[in-house]
C-alpha cells in the first residue's frame, strides 16, 4: 500500500548487515554472510574439569554455538584438554574460546595441548603486559596463533584499557585548539587500541578473516557510540556485548537495548549477554537472553513462540499463566531433540489466551492457540489449529489436553 500523501513511508526491518570479513571459529562462520552467532562464556573454575564440562555442555545444549572458558593459570591450561576430550566423547562439537590476560603468551607456549585445543585465541590489548613487554608479548600470541592457526579476539574492555594510548590521547587532546570531551577521547582511546592491535597482528602475519574485534563498555550510549564508530572505520567481524551488564531485568534490558540499536544498523557479527547470575543462578539464562533478542527482532528462529496475553482484571485464576509458562518450558525443553527430529519446528507459534476479548483471534493467527475461559464466561477452552476452531477442551485436564494436543500437532507437522 502506498504511504498517504506528504508522509515518509515508515521502514520495517533492520538496515542491511554490514558486509564484514568472515572468520571461522572451529566449524562456526562468524561474520560475512554468516547469521549472527550467539555465543556465552563459563564461570566455572576451568582447572574443575568435571564443573567446566558439565556447564559448556548446559551452554550449548541451550544453544550457545561458541564458549568462551578462562585460562588464568597452568592448571586450567592443563586442563583444557581434557575438557574438549570429555565434550567431544559427548558428541559436544561447540568450538572453545580460552580468555587469556596477563600470561597468555606463557600459558600459550608452556601448553601447546591447550593451544591446539582452543579454537579462538581472546587477547585483551590492555592486558598482555606492560611498556615493551606489551609490545613483544602481544607479538608472541600472535605468533602462537599462527603457529597453532587459530584465530584470535582482540577484546578491548574499558576497564583494563591500555593506559598508556589513553595517556597520549588525553595529551593530545588537552593541547588542541578544541578539545573534546574526556568521555569522547575515552571512546576514541577504546576504538583506537582495537585498530592499533588489529592492525599490528596483520604486520606480524595474521590475516584478516583470523580477526575479530570487540570494544566494551558498560554504558548503553557509549556502546553505540563506540560501535558505530569502530563499524564506519573497520571491516573486521564484531562481537558484540555490553560488559558488565549486572543483574536480572537491569542487565536484560541494558543489553537488549544497547546491543539491539546496532543490530538494527547491521553492525555485529555475534552476541554475548553478560549477565551477573543470581547466587546458584541457572548460568544458560545468558543463552536465553541472547536467543530471544535475535529472534524477537527477526534475525534468526530458535525456538517456537509462545504468544500470551498479559492477563487483566477479566482472568482472575493464574491457570493461564500457569499453561502458558508450562508450555513454554515444555518447548525449550524440547527443542534439543525436536531440533533433530523435527526440522523447521522452531517456527511453531502457540498461544495461550486468557479471555474470549482477544482468545480467539490471537489463537487464530497461531499455528495452535488455546483461548482459556475468563472470569465469569462458560468454562470451555476452544482450541484452534491452523486458525480454524479444532476442539473445545473442557474441565481439569486442559492444561494436560493441550500439550497433548500441541505435541500431535508438531509431530504430524513436522514428523
Ligand atoms: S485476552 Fe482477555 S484476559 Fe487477556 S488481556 Fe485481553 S481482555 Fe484480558
Amino acid at each position: 500500500m502506498n504511504a498517504p500523501i506528504g508522509l515518509p513511508e515508515i521502514h520495517a526491518g533492520p538496515l542491511p548487515r554490514r558486509r564484514t570479513v568472515p572468520v571461522k571459529v572451529g566449524g562456526v562462520a562468524v561474520g560475512g554472510a554468516a547469521p549472527v552467532v550467539v555465543q556465552s562464556m563459563t564461570n566455572t573454575d576451568t582447572a574443575d574439569v568435571e564443573a567446566t564440562v558439565a556447564q559448556v555442555a548446559a551452554l550449548a545444549i541451550a544453544g550457545s554455538e561458541i564458549v568462551r572458558i578462562t585460562v588464568d593459570r597452568d592448571e586450567a591450561a592443563a586442563a583444557v584438554p581434557r575438557i574438549k576430550e570429555r565434550l567431544l566423547k559427548r558428541s559436544i562439537r561447540v568450538p572453545l574460546v580460552g580468555d587469556f590476560h596477563y600470561i597468555g603468551h606463557k600459558l600459550l607456549t608452556d601448553h601447546p595441548a591447550c593451544a591446539e585445543a582452543l579454537d579462538k585465541f581472546r587477547i585483551n590489548p590492555g592486558n598482555v603486559g606492560f611498556g615493551e613487554r606489551r609490545d613483544r608479548q602481544f607479538s608472541t600470541l600472535i605468533e602462537l596463533a599462527l603457529r597453532h592457526d587459530k584465530p584470535v579476539r582482540i577484546g578491548v574492555n574499558w576497564g583494563s584499557l591500555d593506559q598508556d594510548l589513553l595517556t597520549r590521547l588525553m595529551d593530545e587532546n588537552a593541547a588542541a585548539a578544541a578539545p573534546r570531551t574526556a568521555g569522547a577521547v575515552m571512546r576514541e582511546a577504546i576504538v583506537q587500541s582495537a585498530l592499533l592491535s588489529a592492525a599490528r597482528a596483520e604486520e606480524i602475519g595474521l590475516k584478516r578473516d583470523k580477526i575479530i574485534l570487540s570494544a566494551k563498555v558498560s554504558n548503553v550510549q557509549d556502546l553505540i557510540a563506540v560501535y558505530r564508530d569502530l563499524a564506519a572505520r573497520t571491516d573486521h567481524a564484531l562481537h558484540l556485548g555490553l560488559t558488565e551488564a549486572g543483574m536480572g531485568t537491569k542487565g536484560i534490558v541494558a543489553s537488549s537495548a544497547a546491543m539491539g540499536i546496532l543490530l538494527q544498523e547491521g553492525i555485529g557479527d555475534t552476541i554475548r549477554v553478560s549477565l551477573t547470575p543470581e547466587p546458584g543462578g541457572d548460568r544458560t539464562r545468558e543463552v536465553q537472553v541472547a536467543q530471544e533478542l535475535l529472534q524477537t527482532m527477526g534475525f534468526r528462529t530458535f525456538l517456537p513462540v509462545v504468544a500470551a496475553c498479559p492477563g487483566c482484571g477479566r482472568t482472575t485464576s493464574t491457570v493461564f499463566q500457569e499453561l502458558a509458562q508450562t508450555i513454554e518450558e515444555d518447548l525449550r525443553r524440547s527443542m534439543p531433540v525436536w531440533r533433530e527430529r523435527y526440522p523447521g519446528v522452531e517456527g511453531l507459534k502457540v498461544a495461550v489466551m486468557g479471555c474470549i476479548v482477544n482468545g480467539p483471534g490471537e489463537s487464530k493467527h497461531a499455528d495452535i492457540g488455546i483461548s482459556l475461559p475468563g472470569t465469569g464466561e462458560t468454562p470451555a477452552a476452544p482450541v484452534f489449529i491452523d486458525g480454524k476452531k479444532a476442539a473445545t477442551l473442557r474441565g481439569p485436564g486442559i492444561a494436560e489436553d493441550f500439550r497433548r494436543m500441541v505435541e500431535a500437532y508438531v509431530e504430524q507437522r513436522w514428523g
